[in-house]
């Protein structure tokens, strides 16, 4: 996989990119990771990028002929691959990244990131540049490059190879649609709290079983929104409803709005 990230900041990412699992990835070729100044694409004597809005108003907007040009220089340098690669704009105003559209940016070959800064982006970059638009979340930040950088990990964690435990993805919170079971680690016992037997007692079917309902109880309680979403079996539906008892129970007659939620 390739990713290409167009940026006024490009040692931003360039940290990023050398450590943990983006750096091993890159290490190992499963990532070719890079960071462009589109500063270097400004076709004016000042190098400038951004000018005043048209209309009047605060703030300055990204011009399009240098984020244009530096993407066509990418383009043009992969004629030859036949290459159509996902082109993502990163604004407060895209759709919101989750896992399911990290699983599909996954199985792309080439990803071109562009990062805005200031008030925004001419919009004709919007209309006529880019493939998607990504948001991580309903707040505003700076810059698009932490947020381009938060997709880009997610996504090269999912390349065959990237992570030392390939199952770790699969069972990570919201590949399976649900969030993921609690983990212990030794001692057994730690200032008096205890491992639950049952992951003691090296019994590996009752072990799934209880690492799913633990999943099901968590999800149920933190994000009852995600089990609309997810396909569950006769037992797990069973096992929800069980759950769903209890914790009617374990919270009496004065039950929080939250509690209220997860039955
Ligand atoms: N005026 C813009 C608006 O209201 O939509 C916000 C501009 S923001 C200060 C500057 C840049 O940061 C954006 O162009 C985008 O690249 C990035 N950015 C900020 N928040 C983001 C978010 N939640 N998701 C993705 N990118 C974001």
């Amino acid at each position: 996989m390739r990713v290409d990230v167009l940026t006024l900041f490009p040692e931003m990412c360039e940290g990023v990119f050398g450590t943990s699992i983006l750096g091993k990835a890159r290490e190992k070729g499963i990532a070719k990771l890079s960071a462009v100044n589109f500063r270097d694409f400004a076709n004016n004597k000042h190098n400038s990028v951004d000018d005043t809005p048209y209309g009047g108003g605060g703030g300055m907007v990204l011009k399009p002929e240098p984020i244009f040009a530096a993407v066509e220089h990418l383009l043009d340098n992969l004629k030859e691959e036949n290459a159509k690669p996902r082109i993502i704009l990163m604004c407060p105003q895209g759709q919101t990244f989750d896992q399911r559209i990290a699983e599909e940016l996954a199985g792309e070959k080439h990803l071109i990131f562009i990062c805005g800064h200031y008030e925004g982006y001419d919009e004709r970059i919007r209309e006529h540049l880019v493939t998607d638009e990504l948001s991580i979340g309903d707040y505003v930040l700076t810059g698009g490059e932490l947020p381009a950088l938060t997709v880009i990990d997610a996504v090269v964690r999912l390349q065959p190879g990237a992570l030392g435990n390939e199952s770790s993805a699969v069972t990570d919170s919201f590949s399976t649609g649900l969030l993921e079971y609690p983990h212990y680690t030794r001692p057994a016992e730690f200032r008096g709290w205890k491992v639950p037997d049952m992951l003691l007692s090296g019994h590996h079917a009752n072990i799934e079983e209880w690492r799913k309902e633990q999943a099901l109880k968590r999800t149920l309680e933190r994000r009852p929104d995600l089990l609309d979403k997810v396909e569950l079996t006769p037992k797990d539906l069973k096992l929800l409803e069980r759950l769903k008892v209890e914790n009617k129970e374990a919270c009496g007659g004065s039950c929080s709005s939250e509690e209220k939620a997860s039955f």
